[in-house]
């Protein structure tokens, strides 16, 4: 087996160049900031690849490490001057996770290992400090027992708390040690009644106890959820760092706190932090205290300040990014227990990503590449309007940007349950821990009642994107009840409400919200990315609404627009369902020659907006029995205004009814039943492209797209038909217009057969959503109920319909295209699926070299950012 212990402390460390993979993030960087000669209390850090042993060893951990460790415990005990277990001058340990990459708040530590009824009385007189000690070792318990034992904190924290309450003191701060003695008693009762053991006396045994419980959270169900959605691996382990215990918490010449070298919600140069005297570091995490402002620091504290500013530089010139920081103030003397890359807001991450680049700290590369391209989302979307009216029912801290409004709910799985029905909810709770992570995910906002701009609730929902309000003490909640009060309002379960992340507002219903700013520092991001990027980026879109969004946000054309969208308008269905319901070829044209101008209007609007760039319009491609009616009231409707008997109704319905609509009668095949339906729409293209040249409207070039075609015969008839229509509409407008008719690629065949499909096409789109259907042959209407348990069991990364397989519809998109271009090397290539937003699918389309994605109009700057990065990674 590999190193399995990598020591870090300030006479030098061993794992400073050793990867990430093998450290951990924490692991790595501990050893850095040794190396850097930054104060960092001794220790050393177990390798991920010992977890990886203990999962394949039935969790043992094995038998080298065990000396390894002993060894690297009398290294520390050497620097600190202090012994592990001594009864005189006793050394104690923290016990930490670390992966590659930081998954706050998911696994577990273990604080004050090394205390004991022994120990602890020589920690009272080495530190003359008795109550300090006794809380220390009461915090350990705590925390042993619940990581360790599994008995819930609530236990503990209930005893507290009525200790408290018959105390009268409101602070833990107010226990004087012979309030802990009295309540390290009855810890020990807990423990004592959960588990039938004692609590573990033996310093090595709390240690290993200690070591293995922390692989163990690897696999604990939030860290399982965490990765899942953040899509990181399993195999990759978690190493665990053991350090010399530093304390925060033993007077007013100690403190501790978390930093962030910039400001992580604004993205502003400067001090942003929070700390507490006198206390541990969970104090500032948990928000059980409301901590201080970090600026304070420099009356409370002004030279640690003056040395947290110099190395808070130190930092961000090594790691070139903005840094997150923990430390801890022991008797006046600093202390980093931590750096790590600091989580962000997309705003943030755009102004730190442009600043450092004017400062020189990175490239403009490295700014392309800093920048999470799925995060972008969060700025795409309207915030609150700021003329609105607003009925403020509270406020609390600015925690997560961005306005967000749902139903009030106060748990994590009504969030989830409601989600699944497509509700939008605000998530309302005390405080969140890591248990609500599903809850937080499915929730549109998260409201909280307690917590600082470091609470669990804000770091998680500025990672997940999500807009926040953090510790509004005003609210008060009734989880029993299911409602909240503010001063005198009532909110229950179910009522909606509005919350607005970067102001900390709590606003009652729904507040009109604006279109999101993206000048600036966005559009800086965004110009630089264009320069770097070879795949054009395309919108899907149908309505004149949605194409100005497209143009907009940069879509450099139309890649799909659905006609079939275009024919679901109130005003139009009447038509369309009289086309489906005639007998005879006549009554079908005479029902769509209703139909042509409202098409042709249509594509006016759209080719207004598009002014001169290429729109691929795709021909009618859904079964007709979905534009039938559906109720028993639409049928009556329908029969009086068409004069038909709801029986024949009744009887066309039925006879159109498929078992497998998705593989019946829809895309090209309705063109080979029905040419007429497409003559109508090709020549509504025609027709529209004509008036716009009479307007001396700049002229698109409109890519005509046969949708769901699987041979080389049903391109060869359609296209003649698109042909033939081109024609006799420029005769007699006596126009010459410049078009390409292409197909879509959706079906596995046609993929195989790419070369004949080829011979009548000028262009190719890859229909992901139906490839990706037909190559698992999984239905993308009822995936949902099994998806979750393909991805449980690995089967499955990643849904196939989100990102992407690469293996199997992947190969199918490189046979397609190669077959392609061997016909035809003037073939152009795009993709117009869902993937075709996803950045991980757009590095895949650059690699296979398509000529451009098309995706949501919301997704275009994301798509623009993920094209660019895919070519930037693949030179280095
Ligand atoms: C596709 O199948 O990927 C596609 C874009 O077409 P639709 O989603 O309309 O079937
Ligand atoms: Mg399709």
């Amino acid at each position: 087996m590999d190193k399995l212990i990598y020591r870090f402390n300030n006479q030098g460390s061993q794992g400073g160049n050793n990867s990430k993979d093998i450290l951990g993030g924490k692991g790595i960087n501990l050893a850095q900031m040794a190396k850097l000669g930054l104060p960092v209390p001794p220790g050393f850090t177990i390798s991920t690849k010992v977890c990886e042993y203990f999962y394949k060893n039935k969790k043992k951990i094995p038998k080298k490490l065990i000396q390894s460790v002993k060894k690297e415990i009398k290294i520390i005990e050497k620097i600190s001057k202090k012994k592990f277990g001594n009864l005189s001058n006793p050394l104690l340990v923290s016990v930490r996770s670390g992966s590659r990459v930081s998954m706050p708040g998911m696994m577990d530590t273990i604080l004050n290992l090394g205390l004991n009824d022994k120990t602890v009385i020589a920690l009272k007189n080495k530190t003359s400090n008795g109550r300090f000690a006794k809380d220390s070792y009461r915090r350990l318990i705590q925390m042993y027992s619940n990581v360790v034992f599994g008995i819930e904190s609530h236990f503990f924290e209930e005893l507290i708390d009525n200790y408290k309450l018959t105390k009268g003191v409101i602070q833990d701060t107010e226990l004087e040690e012979s309030d802990w003695d009295g309540l390290i008693e009855n810890f020990k009762e807990i423990v004592k009644e959960k588990t039938k053991k004692i609590f573990p006396q033996d310093v090595n045994e709390q240690l290993w106890g200690a070591i293995s419980a922390v692989f163990l959270s690897w696999n604990s169900k939030r860290a399982k959820t965490y990765r899942k959605i953040n899509y990181i691996p399993e195999h990759w382990g978690t190493a665990v760092n053991v350090q010399a215990m530093v304390f925060g918490n033993m007077g007013d010449d100690c403190a501790t706190g978390v930093a962030f070298t910039r400001n992580p919600s604004t993205g502003k140069k400067e001090i942003f932090g929070e700390y507490l005297i006198n206390a541990q570091g969970e104090d500032v995490v948990a928000g059980t205290r409301t901590p201080l402002n970090l600026n304070s620091m420099n009356k409370s504290m002004s030279k640690i300040f003056l040395q947290l500013k110099k190395i808070f530089k130190q930092l961000e010139n090594k790691y070139k990014d903005m840094q997150d920081i923990e430390f801890t103030v022991e008797n006046n003397k600093l202390w980093m227990l931590q750096t790590r890359s600091g989580k962000r807001t997309a705003r943030a991450a755009i102004k730190i990503a442009v600043d450092m680049v004017q400062e020189k700290l990175i490239s403009i590369k490295d700014a392309i590449l800093r920048i999470d391209p799925n995060m972008l989302d969060t700025l795409l979307h309207p915030t609150l309007d700021e003329k609105a009216k607003k009925d403020i029912i509270a406020t609390g801290l600015p925690a997560s940007p961005g306005a967000a409004c749902g139903k009030v709910t106060f748990s994590a799985e009504e969030a989830e349950r409601l989600k699944e029905q497509m509700q939008d909810t605000i998530l309302v709770r005390i405080e969140t821990s890591p248990e609500d992570i599903n809850g937080m995910h499915a929730a549109k906002g998260i409201l909280t009642a307690r917590g600082g701009m470091t609470s669990h609730a804000a770091v998680v929902a500025r990672g997940m994107g999500k807009p926040c309000v953090s510790g509004s003490s005003e609210i008060k909640i009734d989880y029993e009840n299911k409602l909240f009060k503010s001063g005198d309002h009532e909110i229950k379960e179910g009522q909606v409400i509005t919350i607005d992340g970067g102001s900390g507002q709590v606003m009652l219903g729904k507040v009109p919200t604006l279109k999101p700013d993206i000048s600036g520092n966005f559009s800086k991001i965004m110009s630089w990315a264009d320069k770097f990027r070879k795949l054009k980026v395309r919108a899907n879109s149908e309505t004149p609404a949605d194409t100005k969004i497209a143009r907009d946000f940069g879509a450099e054309g139309i890649g799909l627009c659905r006609t079939e969208h275009m024919f679901f308008d109130e005003k139009r269905i009447i038509s369309v369902r009289q086309m489906i319901l005639s007998k005879t070829l006549d009554d079908r044209k005479e029902a769509l020659a209703k139909l042509l101008p409202y098409q042709k209007n249509d594509f006016i609007e759209i080719f207004k907006i598009m002014n001169g760039l290429p729109v691929t319009v795709r021909l009618l491609d859904p079964p007709l029995h979905e534009f039938l009616p559906k109720t028993d009231k639409d049928i009556e409707n329908i029969a009086k205004e068409l004069n038909i008997g709801h029986h024949d109704i009744r009887s066309r319905i039925s006879e159109l009814h498929e078992q497998n609509p998705m593989l019946g009668h829809r895309g090209c095949r309705l063109g080979i039943s029905f040419p007429e339906i497409y003559q109508m729409q090709c020549q509504a293209i025609f027709e529209a492209l004509a008036e716009c040249k009479k307007n001396k409207i700049k002229l698109v070039i409109p890519e005509i797209m046969i949708p769901l075609v699987s041979t080389a015969a049903e391109i060869q008839i359609l296209r003649n038909l698109v042909d033939k229509t081109a024609s006799e509409i420029q005769k007699i407008h006596s126009v010459k217009i410049k078009y390409y008719v292409g197909t879509m690629i959706e079906l596995p065949r046609a993929a195989l057969r790419a070369k004949d499909i080829a011979k009548f096409a000028d262009f190719f789109s890859f229909g992901t959503n139906d490839l990706t259907q037909t190559t698992f042959g999984i239905s993308r209407d009822d995936s949902g109920k099994f998806l979750n348990d393909y991805v449980e069991n690995k089967i499955f990364n990643k849904d196939p319909f989100v990102s992407i397989d690469e293996r199997g519809v992947g190969e199918l998109i490189k046979i397609a295209t190669e077959r392609g271009r061997i016909e035809k090397k003037s073939l152009k290539l795009g993709i117009c699926g869902e993937h075709g937003g996803d950045p991980k699918s757009i590095e895949f389309c650059e690699k296979v070299k398509l000529n451009y994605v098309s995706c949501s109009p919301y997704r275009v700057p994301i798509a623009r950012l993920a094209a660019a990065q895919a070519c930037l990674k693949k030179k280095v």
